[in-house]
């Protein structure tokens, strides 16, 4: 396994479950410690995230998520714990408005839904008999929104929320990458409110529940369980900097210049984001990693505040948080109000966890100020937009902050991603089957894709290995 995120972890267990006993699996890790984005620290004396904060229960397909499904199988199935409460606003024109219920990922069926936030233009959606796209079409969503519905959908609705999940923007992200049901509606749907509404009918009905998971005592305890379960060899600061086919499997050299050591094994799960992937895999094939080289990423910073009891009196009392549309000109994008969403996280001194993210793709420049610069621009933004959903009473200074800097964290899947993803895994099937490929960089960011996404690496890897047996 050569990285120690949430995909490298999971394809380690399923190696753990499906090779025979003592089989030997290592797991590679550049840093110093296992997780990649899920990373739990503390602030104030409290448990936070500084990485990834929950997961989705549900599988897009029905049944339990693939990241439910791992912690249920690492024994952390009875820490999964589910927010209070799942109130999102938007930011617009600096007021909190509820965010709309009913959109896929802001995409209305409904455009009577959406009036409170955003003016669609629903002359534009005429049926002229076609779908909206051909059979292997890809588009930006910006593009398929904007001539659909208006750019006022896009830049309230869409892009926030899509900028919630990859930092990015509406009129980069490729339609078949992040909205995968609404791209397989519009091949065969006419109008975009008709495909909304044609992707939401198709879903597997929810058994209803809760839709987010975390765990108590936070991620990294789902990260130090995988890596228990997986009965790997863990190597920390042990980067892989080159990979070499040889007979039967393959070489890693590892470590620093000056000092590598080289290991050879049977196969290998590549679970890193895309650009050491692509450097590494450059020495394999050229075309691969050009292939895998071509996603590029998104920085984001997260800044987090402990803030006195007495917060509580300034900031709106059943919000999960809110988004921000890039056009409102503000440096925070979001804002996770912890204490609110999480009752496990409810202090008895009342102290209140808030956490407000910075960073879209292509303002990368936002990020070159100091921490503290950080951390005083993003409280007064807070102050300002809880200002009128409060109880009028001024934000209190925090207690405590803390600063996250993730640097190239957020894939940005252009048109075409899950094609060039298929390519470079096809050619790997055939030259190589013992290397696999998992993570962000593929099959989508959130954590239970990132899951199956290494399970699926792992599977293949046996695969391979069974069918070279003699
Ligand atoms: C700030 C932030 C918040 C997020 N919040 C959520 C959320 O709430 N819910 C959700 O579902 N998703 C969330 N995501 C997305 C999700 O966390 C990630 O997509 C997912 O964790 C990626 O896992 P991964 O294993 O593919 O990659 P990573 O976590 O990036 O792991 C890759 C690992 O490879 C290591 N590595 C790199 N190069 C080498 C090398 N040469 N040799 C050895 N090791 C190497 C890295 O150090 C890293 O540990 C968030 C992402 C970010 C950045």
């Amino acid at each position: 396994m050569v990285g120690g995120g949430i995909a490298g972890l999971a394809a380690a267990v399923r190696l753990r479950d499906r090779l025979p006993a003592g089989a030997r699996i290592t797991v590679y890790e550049q840093s110093g410690a296992l997780g990649g984005k899920l990373r739990t620290g503390s602030l104030a004396g409290a448990t936070v995230e500084f990485g990834a904060e929950s997961f989705l229960v549900r599988d897009p397909a029905g049944g339990d998520s693939a990241a439910v499904a791992l912690a249920r199988r690492v024994g952390l199935g009875d820490a999964l714990v589910h927010p209070a409460t799942g109130r999102a606003a938007l930011a617009i024109g600096g007021e909190l408005r509820p965010v709309p219920p009913g959109t896929l990922v802001g995409v209305p069926g409904d455009l009577a839904a959406v009036a409170a936030v955003a003016r669609p233009e629903p002359e534009r959606d005429h049926d002229d008999g076609r779908p909206l796209l051909g059979p292997d079409e890809d588009v930006t969503v910006g593009d398929l929104v904007r001539r659909r519905l208006g750019g006022d959908v896009v830049d309230r609705l869409v892009d926030p929320m899509l900028g919630g999940v990859y930092a990015g923007r509406a009129d980069q992200l490729s339609l078949a990458a992040t909205m995968p049901a609404l791209a397989r509606a519009a091949r065969t749907e006419p109008t975009l409110t008709g495909a909304v509404r044609a992707a939401q009918a198709a879903a597997p009905r929810p058994p209803g529940g809760p839709v987010f998971a975390t765990v108590t005592g936070g991620m990294s305890r789902l990260v130090a369980a995988a890596a228990e379960a997986s009965g790997a060899e863990i190597r920390l600061n042990a980067a892989v900097r080159e990979l070499v086919p040889v007979s039967g499997g393959w070489r890693l050299v590892v470590g620093p210049a000056r000092d590598p050591e080289l290991v050879e094994v049977d196969a290998v799960v590549l679970a890193l984001p895309a650009r050491p992937a692509a450097r590494l895999l450059a020495g394999v094939d050229v075309a691969v990693g050009a292939l895998v080289g071509r996603l590029d990423y998104a920085s984001v910073a997260l800044v987090s505040f402990a803030l006195p009891a007495r917060a509580a009196e300034a900031l709106p009392a059943d919000l999960s948080g809110f988004l921000v549309p890039a056009g409102e000109g503000t440096l925070i994008k979001a804002a996770t109000f912890f204490t609110t969403k999480w009752p496990h996280l409810r202090r008895p001194d009342g102290t209140l966890l808030v956490r407000a993210s910075i960073g879209r793709y292509g303002e990368e420049h936002l990020l070159h100020r100091s921490d503290d610069e950080l951390v005083s621009a993003a409280h007064r933004e807070l102050a300002d937009l809880v200002a009128g959903a409060g109880g009028g009473v001024p934000l209190p200074e925090p207690v405590a902050s803390h600063v996250q800097r993730w640097g190239g964290a957020l894939p940005q899947y252009t048109p075409g991603h899950l094609d060039r993803v298929a390519a470079a895994r096809a050619a790997l099937r055939n030259a190589y089957p013992t290397l696999t490929l998992a993570g962000a960089g593929y099959d989508g960011v959130g954590i239970p894709v990132c899951v199956r996404s290494g399970e699926t690496a792992a599977e293949d890897i046996v695969k391979a290995w069974e069918a070279a047996r003699p």
